[in-house]
């Protein structure tokens, strides 16, 4: 019996999903061991007898929290894929303004159409059994977490800054060259994508464990910038860091 996968989609730009798609390479493998049930970017079906949920988005509207809560009740196991369903991600900018403003400002005229709330990542609804991190995900985390799962170990995720992986390209820090980068405390898995094209990491995979902010903040600081702007800088995508208890 192949376990059967759900794939939802809550407030995001469903670029996850679209990651998903984009592993054509190995799709076919993966679809002989695992039964794709719901997944609406490539099919039509939309059954409810999963065992796997993979949540994409994070819950943005009345209604989220209730849907979410029916998948956890359905799901033997839930993964949290892409930034916006693991921390809010980019969604969670939203917290920071006044809510109904920021309605206005998206619908305009039409505003009281779209209900709208505060933004919750999907494990400030229901318990999350793992999550695939980065806007968007990457093939190969993807492809482990599945593997792992069907396996029945824990995905191997990197629990290091990318700054190790950046090294291991042998590129030149970007600090060096005046720019700055939130490499040193942002996870890795990306393989230190965004300096290897000469751009500091904006932090889409999330803080890693055990990061220094604080002494990230001193760098930065040597570099020109303030502590309020690196907490700007960290909202791109981290926001939710802010509200932690
Ligand atoms: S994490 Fe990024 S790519 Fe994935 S759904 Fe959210 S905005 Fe889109
Ligand atoms: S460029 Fe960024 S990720 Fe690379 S070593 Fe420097 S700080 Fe770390
Ligand atoms: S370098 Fe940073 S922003 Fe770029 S993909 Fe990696 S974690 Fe995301």
């Amino acid at each position: 019996m192949k376990p059967k996968v759900a794939f939802f989609s809550f407030t995001s730009c469903e670029g996850c999903q679209l990651t998903v798609l984009e592993c054509e390479d190995i799709l076919l493998d993966m679809l002989g061991q695992i039964e794709i049930v719901r997944f609406r970017e490539a099919s039509s079906l939309k059954r409810d007898d999963y065992e796997i949920a993979f949540i994409e988005g994070s819950a943005s509207r009345p209604d989220d929290v209730t849907r979410m809560r029916k998948i956890r009740e359905r799901a033997n196991l839930v993964v949290a894929i892409g930034a916006c369903a693991v921390s809010g991600g980019v969604n969670f900018m939203k917290n920071f303004h006044y809510l109904q403003r920021t309605r206005e400002h998206v619908y305009g005229a039409q505003a009281d159409w779209f209900p709208t709330t505060q933004v919750q990542p999907v494990e400030a609804v229901i318990k999350v059994d793992h999550s695939v991190y980065g806007c968007p995900m990457t093939k190969d985390e993807f492809l482990e977490t599945v593997k792992s799962l069907l396996v029945g170990r824990t995905p191997r995720i990197p629990q290091y800054p990318v700054c190790v992986e950046c090294k291991m390209a042998e590129n030149v820090c970007l600090f060096h060259r005046g720019q700055t980068c939130l490499g040193p405390v942002i996870r890795a898995g990306c393989q230190a994508f965004c300096p290897g094209l000469g751009a500091g990491c904006d932090g889409c995979r999330g803080l890693a464990p055990d990061h220094n902010l604080a002494s990230l903040t001193n760098v930065l600081g040597e570099y020109g910038m303030k502590p309020e702007e690196v907490r700007r800088k960290l909202r791109l995508f981290n926001g939710y860091i802010e509200v932690q208890p």
